[in-house]
């Protein structure tokens, strides 16, 4: 039998390269880049980090079915059904949408054995019942985008991998659970790096409890609340441009979702001097790639 604790101890490869853009070479910044994305093609990044726990808590409490919730393009969902897979447990995603939509990230998550079942936007906001419905007592339940303790546990291991130290580093945020993570794991390794939170989506002002409330006490993190190019999922010809610019320049691939957002940013605090001279960056590349899919 597969079991979640041998998947989820063998060690990860996340290494930090250097990103050498050429637009950076007169500004005397220097930008790294961890790659979260290499951990795994289909439990990528920052999800890998954030199931580890939860999938070894469900099978020390005797599980065998992980229920959880997502959008039709959801890298949580894709994560969590391959990574039920790995550890033999059956799995079952709550899709947003009134109709059943089909792409390659839900016709993956099928592959991987996931039983989808679609809810209306209404039904879905009510994720409770759907729960009660879905699942009985041997079932695991996430959230949508799978931010809890455990979760931010796991993404504390980030920093465990990182042995220099760097003035700025950088994080697309979605629901801050990758943010709570990485403030903690700072704070506690390396306390005068400051992390800065990408808000990917509008009004991602409530991020900023979030992350209070998982990783409280800490001042060695912010949220940038207006790079989010327009909304979730949006994009504009710069941001595109941005990701062509660097896959052609570099090898490494951002995607329009989450990490493409997060290098403008980036890119946008050192236009306007946040990042300085002779400053070290790390971007941490939390992985994703396959919604660029959708692009091409
Ligand atoms: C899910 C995801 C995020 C968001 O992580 P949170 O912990 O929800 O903030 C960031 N980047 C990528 C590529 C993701 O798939």
């Amino acid at each position: 039998m597969p079991s979640a604790i041998s998947v989820f101890s063998s060690p990860v490869i996340a290494p930090i390269q250097p990103l050498a853009l050429k637009q950076l070479s007169k500004t005397g910044v220097n930008l790294f880049v961890k790659r979260e994305d290499l951990i795994h093609p289909f439990v990528s990044g920052n999800k890998w980090r954030k199931l580890k726990y939860n999938i070894m808590e469900a099978e020390a409490t005797g599980k065998n079915t992980l229920l959880t919730f997502g959008g039709a393009y959801s890298n949580h969902l894709l994560a969590t059904a391959c990574a039920a897979a790995m550890c033999g447990f059956k799995s079952k995603g709550i899709v947003r949408g009134e109709e059943k939509s089909s792409n390659h990230m839900l016709g993956l998550c099928q592959t991987f054995g996931m039983e989808l079942i679609y809810a209306s936007r209404e039904a879905y906001q009510d994720k409770e019942s759907l729960a009660a419905e879905h699942g009985n007592n041997e079932t695991y339940m996430l959230g949508e985008g799978g931010t809890n303790l455990l979760a931010v546990e796991g993404c504390v291991e980030i920093v465990t991998e990182v042995e220099e130290f760097f003035d700025h580093v950088v994080v697309a945020c979605g629901t801050g659970g990758t943010l709570s993570g990485l403030a903690k794991g700072f704070a506690e390794n390396f306390p005068k790096t400051k992390v800065h939170g990408v808000a990917v989506l509008k009004g991602g002002a409530f991020l900023v409890d979030t992350v209070n409330s998982l990783a409280p006490g800490l001042e060695n993190w912010k949220i940038h609340l207006d790079d989010h190019g327009g909304g979730y999922g949006k994009t504009t010809p710069m941001l595109l441009d941005t990701i062509k610019q660097t896959a052609t320049e570099t090898g490494i691939l951002f995607d329009q979702v989450y990490t493409g957002k997060m290098l403008r940013a980036c890119l946008r605090m050192i236009r306007e001097n946040e990042i300085q001279k002779g400053e070290r960056v790390l971007l941490i590349h939390t992985g994703g790639l396959l919604g660029y899919f959708s692009l091409v």
